[in-house]
């Protein structure tokens, strides 16, 4: 799956279960309903913060949020509301979980299915808002590292 390059987002969950995580294992499903979904360790605490909320949201990282997505992976942060401290974050307007602003795109997702999957969750989401931010170039994962991945602008006749 290193072969495999992707872009990086960052999910959160808002409420009691305050929580935000790092995750690559995210796709869309379908445009009618519009359906997304992400896969998520059943050992991390985003999976239960996922199960009890009954949503998450989807901050989709620029090619300068390297650090955000690194502390977002890393087991040391702190739990609950302090471990968005050191990050910029505005609530979502229609669950309530943290957004990272700056990012490139947010969607905000009520949980509609879940699937055990191996060691994962599969959790699939009914969108109920998207926003597009300002960015141009993406936050790529590949071969185990991450990269920034310039965009040129789409060319218009
Ligand atoms: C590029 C990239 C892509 C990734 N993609 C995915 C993906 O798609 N899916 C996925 O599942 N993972 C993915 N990961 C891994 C994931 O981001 C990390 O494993 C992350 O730390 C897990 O998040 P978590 O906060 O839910 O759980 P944890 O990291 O296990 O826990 C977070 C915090 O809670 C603390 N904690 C945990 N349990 C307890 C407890 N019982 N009591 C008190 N404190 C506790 C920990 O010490 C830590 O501070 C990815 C990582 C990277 C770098």
């Amino acid at each position: 799956m290193s072969r495999f390059a992707t872009g990086v987002v960052v999910l959160t969950v808002g409420g009691e279960d305050i929580h935000g995580m790092t995750a690559n294992a995210f796709s869309s499903v379908s445009l009618d309903p519009p359906l997304v979904l992400c896969c998520v360790a059943h050992s991390a605490v985003m999976h239960q913060a996922v199960s009890s909320a009954g949503h998450f949201a989807v901050s989709v990282l620029g090619a300068d949020q390297e650090q955000q997505a690194r502390h977002f992976a890393d087991k040391q942060r702190p739990l609950g509301q302090a471990q968005f401290e050191s990050v910029r974050t505005r609530p979502g307007t229609r669950t309530g979980a943290p957004l990272l602003v700056g990012a490139l795109g947010w969607l905000e997702c009520e949980l509609t299915e879940s699937y055990r999957a191996g060691d994962h969750s599969i959790f699939v989401g009914t969108v109920l808002d998207s926003r597009r931010g300002p960015g141009q170039d993406a936050l790529l994962f590949f071969e185990g590292s991450f990269r920034p991945g310039a965009c040129e602008p789409r060319k218009t006749s």
